[in-house]
């Protein structure tokens, strides 16, 4: 069985006292919903430990980290290790998100190693694909994130692959306000879907979570996540503010 969720992408805004006030607020929302949704939280590193004891109550709530270093530990100034986000109740990782490749030139390799450790170490990776905008305009948005998925996702084991979410985030439309429309967005889960059905079967295929991630809002949320493909998102600048984040929460089918 697939789980549906959302997860919040808070990149890097918020301060402690806001980081604490948003999520009491989505707390306080959500404890009425008759079906609480499982939420994935993402601060920056200074805000985990806080926010991993106000959510410890919730079993509904997840904590994920936006980045870590591929290595164990070591002398690495100024990275963070999966072992320590662990130790702060960290439980999930963003891997491949757009803006680490893009700005911090996080390459197939480097991404591929990210997704072994974190897997050695027990968080769930939330490993994000997805097209430029002149990959779409020129035809090539599948040979994309062909590229992305080959060399570390479609080369895990049945099990391992199993631990994985996948986010699927056409990078036009990441904080543009553009959003994909619902059919362009099932159309790329669906091919998506039928990659891992090729690779390790229908089962897995069909209980594999693939989020869609790309300017998602209160007014376009409903429609994206009543797509068959689509099991929730992955939201940056709507999930900063706790009444529109629990509008996409309430979107959620349950
Ligand atoms: C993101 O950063 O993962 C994202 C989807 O951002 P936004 O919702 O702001 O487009």
């Amino acid at each position: 069985m697939r789980t549906k969720l959302v997860a919040a992408n808070w990149k890097m805004h918020l301060d402690l006292s806001s980081a604490i006030e948003l999520t009491q607020a989505l707390l306080d929302q959500i404890k009425d919903l008759p079906n609480p949704p499982n939420v994935i939280l993402s601060p920056g590193f200074p805000l985990l430990s806080v926010v991993s004891d106000k959510i410890k109550p919730y079993s509904n709530f997840k904590l994920a980290a936006q980045n870590f270093h591929e290595s164990v530990s070591g002398a690495f100034t100024g990275e963070v290790s999966a072992d320590m986000l662990r130790s702060v109740g960290v439980t999930h990782v963003i891997i491949g998100h757009s803006e680490r490749r893009q700005l911090f030139s996080e390459g197939e390799d480097r991404l591929t190693a990210k997704l072994h450790r974190a897997l050695e170490a027990g968080l769930i990776p939330i490993f994000c694909i997805g097209e430029s905008l002149s990959d779409r305009e020129e035809n090539k948005t599948f040979d994309r994130l062909s590229a992305q998925l080959e060399p570390g996702i479609l080369n895990l084991s049945k099990e391992a692959f199993e631990k994985v979410i996948i986010a699927y985030e056409p990078v036009w439309a990441i904080g543009t306000g553009k959003t994909a429309t619902p059919a362009q967005a099932q159309e790329v889960h669906a091919w998506i879907r039928q990659q891992f059905h090729t690779q390790w079967g229908a089962t897995t295929a069909e209980n594999c979570t693939i989020l869609y991630g790309g300017s998602v809002n209160a007014s376009n949320a409903s429609e994206l996540f009543s797509c068959a493909d689509i099991d929730g998102g992955l939201v940056g600048g709507a999930s900063l503010k706790a009444n529109e984040f629990y509008q996409i929460l309430k979107a959620l089918p349950a």
